[in-house]
């Protein structure tokens, strides 16, 4: 595997090699899990970072991005001039804030419960296309206060189906970190039948995103079909991913 680029290492590193980095790292996942070249998409996780590195990303000819803060997000939308990025909201989603996240994103990764749903679906302004969303999973048990359990998602995907102003994409997970690789497939292998089950039922769901820096080879091994990265392309972040 090849080692991804640093800034520390050399202050010229430019983006467009770390994202270039990333997606050899992805290909050579795919490789060697015998997945099809492809087939697993690249969110950059932009949050905490400034609106010119976003756009660098772009000229560089990247078009998704995530993002974990609203307003710090919506700044940076409004900010930034092109109108053929998709942005991902990937963040906690307080119910104060769903009309914001409605309005300027057209992905939403961190559905957990139906009343975060039914808020997105009735503040989806009817002008623009649905919004397109994933239900976020627990896949770690105790370890972790984010996404439902594994046995809430047939309601809430049900739920999700039934909006007029929402489309029902896939799931989404984060594990605990672990430097353990087959327990981390483990844990990804969870959600993949999960998700399998789902996409027997709603046509509309193709994506699982899950993968981040620390563990797309395992993420890929199991399954993932788009990973989240944001230290490996943008640099580690100044303040702790828990701030809002
Ligand atoms: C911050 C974040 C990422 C990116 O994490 P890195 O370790 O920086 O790659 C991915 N997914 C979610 C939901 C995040 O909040």
């Amino acid at each position: 595997m090849t080692k991804t680029p640093q800034l520390s290492d050399n202050y010229m590193v430019t983006i467009a090699e770390r994202l270039n980095s990333a997606y050899a790292r992805i290909a050579q996942a795919e490789k060697n899990h015998q997945k099809p070249a492809k087939s697993v998409s690249l969110l950059a996780v932009s949050k905490t970072k400034p609106a010119q590195l976003i756009i660098d990303a772009y000229h560089a000819g990247h078009r998704k991005f995530g993002e974990s803060y609203v307003q710090e997000a919506v700044e940076k939308i409004q900010q930034i001039p092109f109108n053929d990025i998709e942005w991902h909201f990937i963040g906690p989603i307080q119910s104060n804030k769903t009309k914001a996240i409605a309005e300027h994103f057209s992905w939403v990764q961190s559905i957990e419960r139906p009343k975060i749903a039914e808020r997105l679906n009735q503040q989806r302004p009817t002008n623009l296309p649905p919004l397109n969303v994933l239900i976020q999973v627990n896949i770690s048990g105790e370890q972790s206060k984010s996404g439902c359990n594994l046995a809430d998602v047939a309601a809430l995907s049900a739920h999700i189906s039934q909006s007029k102003q929402l489309v029902l994409r896939g799931l989404m997970a984060i594990p605990a970190p672990s430097d353990d690789q087959a327990q981390l497939i483990a844990s990804f292998s969870q959600l993949k039948t999960c998700f399998d089950t789902l996409k027997a039922q709603y046509p509309s769901i193709d994506t699982l995103s899950m993968g981040m820096s620390a563990d797309v080879e395992a993420a890929i091994a199991a399954g993932s079909t788009m990973v989240r990265i944001g230290t490996d392309i943008f640099g580690a972040r100044e303040y702790p991913v828990e701030q809002h």
